[in-house]
This record gives C-alpha cells, sequence and structure tokens, in this order.
C-alpha cells in the first residue's frame, strides 16, 4: 500500500484520486456508514424527501482548478444552473436578485450599479487566474496586478468595504450576506474576502446544485477513485493511526483536533500549536419537507436556489457579531436553499425541500428552530402552513454525523487573518512533524468549502516528499 487516506469529505477524495492519477496504491477509510463527509445526501425528514445533510450550493466545485479536471459527468454528476444564483428579500416585499450577468445585477441597484460593476466585473471577468491565486496556500502572487487590486478590498472587513463602495442599503446588504458565508463578524480583518471570492464566483462559474443532491459528487468521486484502483472502506473510523496497515504516506483528512487524538508521539511544540487552533462558530441547521413552495413576499425569490435572510447590512452584522461573541442572535442570519425548485427529482411530485442555517456560539444547544421559522415567516408569510415535517440539527447532532464538525464548525476551523496564512500552523502546507503524515482536510490552505483544492495540493505535497515527486 503506498498511502492511506483517513476520510472522505471533498479533500480525503481529492487526495486519493490525486495519488491514484499518479500510479500510486491508496486506500481511504472513512469512519461513518456512507462516503462523501460533507457531501451527503440523506432522507432526512420524510420517505422520498432527499435533503443535503451539510452542503448544498457549489460555486466552488464549480470553479475548483482540481475538480474541473476530472470525468465526473462520466459517473453521473451534473451541476443544475438556477435562473438566478441568489436572492435577498427586503421588509418592503422587494427583493435583490444576483445573477450570473455583473450588468443585469448592477442594474438593479440603482445608485450603486456603477460601484458594483467596478467591484465584480474584473474579478469575474478573471476567475480562472483568481482561482489559481486564491484555492491554495498564500504565495507571492504569479499575477501582481489582479491580486493587489483583490488583496486590497479582500483585506478589509465586510462591513468597511459595504460602506466605503456604496450607498444604497441594497447593495450592501446583498455584500453582507455573501460575506457572511464566513462566519467571521464583518468587522473583523479580511471578511471581505468570502464576499468578493464567492460574489465573484456566482457571475464567473454559478451556484449551482448537484442534480439528485451532493451525495451525486461524492459518488461520482468514489466511483473515478474505484476506476483508477483505490479502494475505499466506510464504517472503519481511525482511532489511532498505529492501527492502519503499512503504508509510505498517511493523509488525515481531520481538524486538529482529532489529528491530536489518533496521531500518538506529536513532539509537544507541533502539540501546541494544533491545541490553539481556533474553531469558528458553529451552525445550527434545519431541513423541511414541505407540500408547495415558500410563499415569498417577493416572488422573484422563487428564481433563485439560495436566498440570504437578514435585511439590511446593519441586522446581518448583529447577528454575525453575536455568534462570534457566544450569545444567539434574536433574528438570525438564515441562509437557505431551495433544491428542488430547480431540481424536482429530490422530493415526491409536487412537494419540495428546504434548508437552511444560522451560525451559532460554537457548540450551542440553544434551539433555533422558533427564530429561523421566524426569520423565514418574515419574508415569506404562510410558510409555516406548508411545512410536512421538520428536521432540526444542532452543532452536537452534526458532528456526530462528522467529527470534523467540530463544535458546529464548518469550515475547519476559523477563517480569520491569522489562519488564513498559516493554516494550521506556520509549518510548510500539509507537512507535520512525522515525515510521512499529512493533513489534507478544510483546516489547511485554502479552507472550508467543496473544492477539493486541500486534498488534491495535500496529495502533490506528499507525492514531492514522500514518492520522490511522481
Ligand atoms: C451544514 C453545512 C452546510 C455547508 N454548506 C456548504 C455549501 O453549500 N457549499 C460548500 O462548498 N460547502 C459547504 N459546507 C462546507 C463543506 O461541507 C466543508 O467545508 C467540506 O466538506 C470540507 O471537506 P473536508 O474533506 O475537509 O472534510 P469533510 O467533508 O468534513 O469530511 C471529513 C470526513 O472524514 C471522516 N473522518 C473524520 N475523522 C475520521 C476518523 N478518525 N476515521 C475515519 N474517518 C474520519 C468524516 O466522517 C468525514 O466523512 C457546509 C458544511 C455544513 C456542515
Amino acid at each position: 500500500m503506498d498511502a492511506v487516506i483517513v476520510g472522505s469529505g471533498p479533500n480525503g477524495l481529492a487526495a486519493a484520486i490525486t495519488l491514484a492519477r499518479a500510479g500510486r496504491t491508496v486506500l481511504v477509510r472513512e469512519g461513518q456508514p456512507t462516503v462523501g463527509g460533507g457531501m451527503r445526501t440523506m432522507e432526512l425528514t420524510l420517505p422520498g424527501f432527499r435533503h443535503d445533510l451539510c452542503s448544498s450550493v457549489h460555486p466552488l466545485a464549480a470553479g475548483s482548478p482540481f475538480l474541473r479536471t476530472l470525468p465526473l459527468a462520466a459517473h453521473g454528476f451534473e451541476l443544475l444552473h438556477p435562473e438566478a444564483c441568489l436572492a435577498h428579500p427586503f421588509d418592503d416585499g422587494s427583493a435583490v436578485l444576483l445573477v450570473r450577468s455583473v450588468d443585469a445585477t448592477a442594474a438593479a441597484l440603482g445608485e450603486d450599479a456603477a460601484a458594483y460593476r467596478r467591484l465584480f466585473a474584473p474579478l469575474a471577468g478573471r476567475w480562472n487566474d483568481l482561482a489559481e491565486e486564491i484555492l491554495r496556500p498564500f504565495r507571492i502572487p504569479r499575477r501582481p496586478v489582479l491580486m493587489g487590486s483583490f488583496g486590497w478590498s479582500a483585506l478589509r472587513s465586510a462591513r468597511g468595504l459595504a460602506l466605503g463602495r456604496f450607498a444604497g442599503a441594497r447593495a450592501r446588504a446583498l455584500f453582507a450576506g455573501i460575506a457572511a458565508h464566513s462566519c467571521l463578524p464583518l468587522t473583523h480583518a479580511a471578511s471581505a474576502a468570502f464576499g468578493l471570492v464567492l460574489g465573484a464566483a456566482a457571475h464567473a462559474v454559478g451556484w449551482p446544485v448537484v442534480r439528485g443532491g451532493t451525495q451525486r459528487l461524492a459518488d461520482a468521486l468514489s466511483a473515478h477513485l474505484a476506476t483508477l484502483g483505490g479502494r475505499l472502506l466506510t464504517d472503519a473510523p481511525v482511532r489511532s493511526l498505529d492501527e492502519l496497515p503499512p503504508s509510505a504516506a498517511v493523509l488525515c483528512d481531520v481538524t486538529p483536533r482529532q489529528l491530536l487524538a489518533i496521531a500518538p508521539g506529536l513532539p509537544e511544540g507541533y502539540r501546541r500549536w494544533l491545541e490553539r487552533f481556533r474553531y469558528g462558530p458553529g451552525v445550527f441547521k434545519m431541513d423541511w419537507a414541505l407540500e408547495a413552495p415558500v410563499p415569498w413576499k417577493a416572488p422573484e425569490c422563487l428564481r433563485a436556489a439560495t436566498v440570504h435572510l437578514g435585511g439590511t447590512l446593519e441586522e446581518i452584522a448583529v447577528s454575525e457579531q453575536a455568534a462570534w461573541n457566544g450569545a444567539v442572535a434574536e433574528r438570525p442570519f438564515v441562509i437557505l436553499v431551495q433544491p428542488t425548485l430547480v431540481d424536482p427529482s429530490r422530493a415526491p411530485e409536487g412537494r419540495h425541500t428546504l434548508w437552511a442555517y444560522c451560525h451559532v456560539p460554537h457548540g450551542s444547544d440553544a434551539d433555533m428552530s422558533a427564530r429561523i421559522e421566524a426569520q423565514i415567516e418574515r419574508f415569506a408569510p404562510g410558510f409555516s402552513a406548508r411545512i410536512l415535517a421538520r428536521r432540526a440539527q444542532p452543532p452536537a447532532e452534526l458532528a456526530r454525523h462528522n467529527e470534523n464538525l467540530v463544535g458546529g464548525d464548518i469550515n475547519g476551523g476559523a477563517a480569520n487573518l491569522l489562519q488564513l496564512v498559516a493554516r494550521p500552523t506556520p509549518r510548510a502546507p500539509y507537512t507535520t512533524p512525522r515525515r510521512h503524515l499529512y493533513l489534507c482536510s478544510a483546516s489547511t490552505p485554502p479552507g472550508g468549502g467543496v473544492h477539493g483544492m486541500c486534498g488534491h495540493l495535500a496529495a502533490r505535497t506528499a507525492l514531492e516528499r514522500s514518492f520522490g515527486g511522481r
């Protein structure tokens, strides 16, 4: 055996595929009964209603320099694009839509049309170059002009950038909602980065969902790995690396806390770095089976799969700050996905699934169900009457399905400035003090999201260091 990979999330599978493509024999050990980590789809409410357990919307998969090199369509993987990437409704019954065209999106922002175009057109127009630069460890940029202008804005706080660039409440709120995917307070340095990257990705590659559910991506990656000779075991948790079969390299799709638990004998200094690694707020996730689509006050919300519920920049900022500070927001910012509008295959005919979460303090056991449903009801009166069944998953429940979701943190650790540069420690990316042991999860660069880049680049590092560059 050349390499064992612990964990079958997008990064574990990307690492396994990269090694197998280089001719290495690989074994993936997955602790859960099903493959995919954050890419699984299950009947969480009623029979016939298939819900994405974790990730649902895939700008980063669509824009991943690694995933797009794989023959995944041959294994049944297909991205479905809603007419609009994102809808952001307001209390007056109107909504802003982010559509693929920068110009069309800008045109709906009135006084901020020109500012929106200036911000996003250059980034969206050069998405492939931008993705090559940012979906990897921090380095001196190969495209200094592009990265200079991106970095200048990305290092700002989301609030600072939104207030500085836009005059109107609608453009400010739209940007704040996208930036809030960072799980950082919107006043923190570099919280603007997520807003810029996910906004640019929306225009360049879309915010699609996977036909049949995100599980299909996990299944396609696993099928491709099998064609390369890779082996995958489920229901096979690794409690100590000492129990693994002999191999030339081990790559762990786990976060620092789990590495500490399963890797005995790591040097004290390195252990201390891992212990100091900062996890971010958790998420409280909900899924519903619905008898009909959400009755939005602003009907254009039915044109998008993703809807951001938080009204103004100010309200979103209060909600994100609360989760970071250990408090629960009365009116939480809710990220909502209505996949069956684009993919009816996930529910019985005429019925719908709905997916949503809000950020909560790390490890919080607060029940946010009523507050999340109140936010939906606020923008869609009559929503509650359409609910056939619901399932709520607080952080502890999410972590039971996937140990990597420590305290409910979905990004493998906070995406603050320090941990963007040194993730999870200042060592050479992906390496550990144990020569042939590597980390390849979202706790390594470039961080959270379904893009596989952490796993792919960790495997390339392993090929260099443990297999003489091949
Ligand atoms: C509710 C939620 C919503 C999200 N929404 C999106 C979204 O819409 N779009 C997006 O791009 N991203 C989204 N994400 C984030 C995304 O899912 C993660 O960033 C991504 O899955 C991280 O990939 P990974 O391979 O590093 O880890 P994971 O996908 O977490 O996979 C880790 C795997 O390792 C296994 N494992 C851990 N420890 C062991 C062990 N000791 N032995 C054996 N196996 C082990 C786990 O069971 C798991 O299968 C979401 C996440 C959550 C939880």
